[in-house]
């Protein structure tokens, strides 16, 4: 019994060991970010925050984490560009970009600055911690780096599911910054050793979102009685994913999943436009038809299809998604109904 006892201790000591690592986040204002931080933060982990602000960031979380968790939580209004030196951490969680597929149709470039060169520039910084110990082999001593990337690097799949190792052939300038930021975290791999991971996830929904996107959008449209605006004919497919599931998913492979290695995100959900709009005005108690729902003009590059085969971070890592979108979109629109953020 005492023997039991001691183990256990050791088990609790070794977990709070583990917990009080401190995990860099960059985008932690935004959507994912401040998701991932709120979780971290609840398994006592430490976090330090760096965060542009941008237009799709949300300052209030910073008062949120600050109260919540005195102690634990660090915040650096910095673009990831102008970074000369990291803080101490021994991960980076790279969420920082600019996530919104029209704004780079209209201007591509400051979509390469975040999040092609915003990349290149931690990866520099992560390399000088390495010194002049440019071997390929994955060291201890420089944080570990997890990359969050997207199902859109390859473009669309009218059927089947893409693999982690299929090739890339994205379709606008958003998700060809999202491809070539992957490319240098690979390569800078290579060259410098850096540990790094990869993440490509799905299309995330939940509490927090920006209404430029499609779920919140038709929520505070539906809420407001204004009509929701669907791109062309609203079949484009994509597959959703609560935010929290793919926090959790991030977090296995942060912890547990293989240096070098990309995991795919995905739910067994996957619905076309029409039918997450048909969804949300049903719960909201309103129809689907001309009077809630316009199609406007499509957006250019249309992908019909995305799809990740993400058999892998199942069988290996134990991850599977819990959450279903008929029944979470209740409490979402509750949550927006409180914090609308139009
Ligand atoms: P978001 O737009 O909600 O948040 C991005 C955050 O990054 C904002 O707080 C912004 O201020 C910050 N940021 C942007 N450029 C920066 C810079 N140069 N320096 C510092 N901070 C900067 O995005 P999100 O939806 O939370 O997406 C997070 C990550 O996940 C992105 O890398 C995105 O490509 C990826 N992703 C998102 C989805 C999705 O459905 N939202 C799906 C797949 C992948």
């Amino acid at each position: 019994m005492k023997q039991k006892a001691r183990t256990l201790k050791n088990i609790m000591e070794e977990q709070t060991k583990k917990n009080s690592k401190t995990v860099l986040v960059t985008g932690g204002l935004g959507f994912i970010g401040g998701h991932f931080i709120e979780m971290l933060l609840e398994k006592g982990f430490s976090v330090v925050n760096i965060d542009k602000i941008t237009y799709a960031s949300n300052p209030k979380l910073n008062d949120v984490f600050s109260a919540g968790f005195p102690g634990k939580y660090r915040f650096i209004k910095k673009d990831i560009n102008d970074l000369e030196e990291l803080p101490y951490a021994n991960y980076i969680a790279h969420f920082a970009a600019e996530s919104h597929v029209d704004n780079s149709i209209k201007d591509g470039f400051v979509f390469t600055r975040s999040n092609v060169l915003g990349t290149q520039n931690l990866l520099n910084l992560i390399a000088k911690t390495r010194g002049n110990n440019l071997i390929h082999e994955w060291p201890t001593s420089c944080p570990e780096f997890i990359h969050i990337s997207t199902d859109e690097v390859f473009g669309d799949i009218e059927n089947g599911f893409f693999k982690e190792n299929d090739r890339h052939n994205p379709s606008n300038p958003y998700s060809a910054s999202k491809s070539a930021a992957e490319m240098l975290v690979i390569a800078y791999g290579r060259t410098y050793g850096i540990p790094y991971k990869i993440t490509r996830t799905t299309n995330n929904y939940g509490p927090r979102q920006h209404p430029e996107k499609i779920v919140p959008h038709c929520i505070m449209r539906g809420i407001s009685g204004n009509k929701i605006r669907i791109h062309g004919t609203g079949n484009q497919k994509r597959n959703w994913i609560h935010v929290k599931d793919n926090c959790h998913a991030i977090f296995k492979v942060m912890t547990e999943g293989k240096f070098g290695e990309i995991y795919h995100i995905s739910s067994p959900e996957e619905y076309s436009v029409n039918d997450i709009v048909r969804m949300t005005l049903e719960k909201l108690g309103s129809r689907f038809d001309a009077t809630t729902v316009d199609y406007v003009q499509d957006r250019s590059g249309q992908d019909m299809r995305y799809a990740l085969d993400s058999t892998k971070i199942k069988e290996t890592l134990g991850w599977s998604a819990l959450s279903a979108f008929k029944e979470s979109i209740g409490d979402i629109i509750e949550h927006y109904k409180q914090h609308r953020r139009e």
